[in-house]
């Protein structure tokens, strides 16, 4: 016991270990944002309202059409580790909602002045009940019942205000941090769950300090991913966009579950199948052209450097000065990534990351063939 107390070593408190996990969850205003979204889809929403005040420096919030949070989960959803998506650690390998760590709402509680939660379940509709948590994820009132239909808002304001050195990041940055928000949304816009073939309706707002409110982004919907594109960057965008329409077989994807005895080898597991769309050849989207490449595992906005960079040489080859539009959905078996390497989940660890860029480089020529051919056909029409 003596030992003990002398030791220089101590656990810390609750609340600083809290604020610390909370702020690699939550690194910024778009992560921010992004975890709101992706709880609305996970609701099942059809439709998705995001509002900015300030750049998001005063508040944001979204409001879904979504299922709605029960009466007897409201004193859980914000706790930590607290989650509806996610029982055991095995069910991380078949893992297809966007949450299952619990963290989201637990760590904007901790990193925001305010959350506020308005929900409404189909049994409650067209009554919804305004919920308010303390920074530790407690609920601490009901404030009350306001109409609504079903589904839930969630309300962040004073994002950061108790981590002051970020918080000054986010308002000398706010215009940058507010595009980067808008970026990630945009991708939302475009492979909303697309595993489900569900669209879902964005709209996304912004009112100044004082100003009046403008509409930032609006889409109608469809499930189609030209659709959105059209709503996002008006029809002309379109004119020189082709589907993109990829199987590419990735031997050792196949091995790796094998091994694991989740595959006989008979199943199209042992195919990578890479959906969107690509501009031709002959317009590009501008040199680097990385503000208009947007990547998905699953329907699962993903950052990937080096497929990225696969994909530009391949294309290069046909045009050497510019990098292509191109919106790709990688569809893996969920078994094959694991989404769970980064708090912020933008990192997906494939299995196979090696064995794809290899597939794309040895594919290149049937790839290029094809992307050429479909180049090539709609050029004409
Ligand atoms: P996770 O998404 O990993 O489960 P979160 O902290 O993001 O963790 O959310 C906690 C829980 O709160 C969810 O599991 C879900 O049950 C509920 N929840 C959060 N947002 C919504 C929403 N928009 N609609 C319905 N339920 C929600
Ligand atoms: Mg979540």
């Amino acid at each position: 016991v003596e030992r003990a107390a002398r030791s220089k070593i101590k656990a810390l408190d609750g609340g600083a270990v809290h604020k610390i996990s909370s702020g690699q969850v939550v690194i910024d205003l778009q992560t921010a944002v992004k975890e709101l979204v992706e709880n609305s889809l996970d609701a099942g929403a059809t439709s998705l309202e995001v509002r900015f005040k300030d750049h998001g420096v005063a508040s944001f919030e979204v409001i879904d059409n979504g299922s709605g949070i029960a009466p007897e989960d409201y004193d859980a959803i914000a706790l930590k580790h607290h989650t509806s998506k996610l029982s055991s650690f095995a069910d991380l390998t078949s893992v297809s909602t966007f949450g299952f760590r619990g963290e989201a709402l637990s760590s904007l509680c901790a990193l925001s002045e305010h959350v506020i939660v308005t929900t409404c379940t189909a049994a409650e509709a067209p009554m919804g009940t305004i919920l308010e948590f303390d920074s530790t994820g407690r609920l601490v009132g009901h404030k009350g019942k306001v109409a609504r239909q079903r589904g839930t808002t969630v309300t962040v304001s004073g994002l950061f205000k108790p981590l002051p050195v970020r918080r000054r990041e986010l308002e000398r940055n706010a215009k940058r941090e507010f595009g980067k928000a808008l970026a990630l949304l945009s991708a939302y816009a475009l492979v909303p769950c697309a595993h489900e073939n569900r669209g879902v309706r964005l709209t996304v707002t912004h009112q100044a300090a004082g100003g009046k409110k403008s509409v930032q982004m609006r889409t109608d919907g469809s499930p189609s991913t030209r659709a959105s594109i059209s709503a996002l960057w008006g029809p002309k965008a379109l004119e020189n966009l082709v589907e993109l329409d990829i199987v590419f077989p990735v031997e050792a994807e196949r091995a790796v579950l094998r091994r694991r005895g989740i595959v006989d080898g008979d199943t199209h597991s042992n195919e990578v199948r890479v959906r969107g769309q690509i501009s031709k050849f002959a317009v590009g989207c501008g040199r680097s052209g990385t503000d208009r490449q947007f990547f998905f595992v699953n329907g699962r906005p993903y950052n990937p450097s080096k497929v990225q960079k696969a994909f530009n040489e391949v294309y290069r080859t046909f045009n050497a000065n510019q990098a292509p539009f191109i919106v790709a959905d990688f569809i893996l078996p969920t078994d094959s990534l694991d989404v769970n390497v980064s708090p912020d989940k933008r990192t997906i660890l494939l299995h196979s990351e090696k064995n794809l860029i290899e597939a794309l480089k040895v594919c290149r020529p049937v790839s290029l063939v094809i992307i050429a051919s479909l180049a090539y056909a709609s050029a004409g029409r």
